[in-house]
């Protein structure tokens, strides 16, 4: 990451509230779980004006649900003026024909809508709060617009052997790329890990049973993310990616499964903050606990916090 004055890529969790609660959230988001000190309106509108300047190719939404922050099409207008591409990852619910026909004019990158179940009832069961029909209609409507949404499946115990139904019927809705990869041992989906999370065996089933009807098919291409969170907690300290991750309240970490914040951009700018990633990969408690974490998975449960990490040699 030292090669490059500016982030790559930023990833924005904008807010930690969302109408869903799903069982497996890595970031332990629900209606009521916004943080208290989430960035201001005029925070968030510095962050990407200052995002545009340095030339920032590529920011991805996230939360909590970002189509839920009240100036989230305000940010969208300043990175799109700017050349910025945008990716959203979102339940869909808020992606009605009105903000479907924004996003087309806005000509946003990627949108990734989440269907972990060939039924409501699986999919709901999973997603409390996220309904099943309306993100297919969300996906019919990004599609009706040439806007090629991408759907994202996420393996549990509960959805594993649906894996090829749902992507069967992304092939059938015409969905661009259909991502999945294994459960990401954070969050809710750490908390009750011995309940939700399939075996190896199972996911690896379920992989080569996509891989085989993605051949079948001609339906969308098939991105299977190749790891769990430990492996790429080890995969990511070893070779940091030119990326930064803002979490909502404007502190700035490393990756989701790692507590250090290295920079705070309600005080600091993100020129300021960039150096100050590259130089926390290197500090000796991070790449600790980064190994540490490889046997001991309980470390998993700090991941949604964040810790100031000592930046004396910056
Ligand atoms: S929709 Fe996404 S952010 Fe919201 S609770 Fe579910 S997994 Fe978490």
């Amino acid at each position: 990451m030292g090669d490059y004055g500016a982030p790559l890529f930023l990833a924005w969790q904008l807010t930690n509230r969302c109408t869903g609660s799903c069982l497996h959230c890595c970031e332990e988001s629900g209606p009521d779980k916004a943080w208290p000190d989430e960035m201001s309106r005029e925070q968030c509108l510095s962050l990407a004006r200052q995002i545009a300047r340095m030339g920032v190719p590529y920011v991805a939404f996230g939360g909590g649900e970002p189509m839920g922050s009240p100036h989230v099409w305000e940010i969208f207008e300043i990175l799109a003026r700017g050349g910025v591409e945008i990716k959203i990852e979102t339940n869909g619910l808020l992606l009605d024909d009105a903000a479907c026909d924004r996003l087309k004019a806005l000509n946003v990158a990627c949108v990734q809508i989440s269907i972990d179940g060939a039924t409501a009832a699986v999919h709901e069961g999973l997603r409390p709060g996220s309904g099943y029909a309306p993100a297919w209609e969300a996906i019919d409507r990004l599609v009706s617009r040439g806007l090629g949404p991408e759907l994202v499946f996420i393996p549990t115990k509960l959805n594993v052997s649906g894996a090829v139904a749902v992507y069967e019927q992304a092939a059938r809705r015409g969905v661009r790329t259909f991502v999945t990869g294994p459960l990401m041992r954070l969050g809710r989906a750490a908390a009750a890990w011995e309940a939700l999370a399939c075996s190896e065996e199972q996911w690896a089933a379920a992989a080569e049973a996509l891989r085989q009807a993605s051949l079948r098919e001609k339906g969308p291409r098939l991105a299977l993310y190749p790891w769990g969170i430990q492996a790429e907690m080890k995969t990511r300290a070893e070779s940091p990616q030119a990326m930064v991750l803002v979490v909502p309240n404007g502190r700035v970490k490393l990756l989701n499964a790692l507590p250090f914040a290295a920079a705070d951009l309600k005080t600091e700018t993100l020129a300021a903050a960039w150096p100050k990633v590259a130089a926390a990969w290197r500090r000796p408690e991070v790449q600790d606990f980064v190994r540490r974490a490889q046997s001991d998975p309980g470390l998993l449960r700090h991941a949604n916090e964040c810790w100031d990490v000592a930046l004396a040699g910056a």
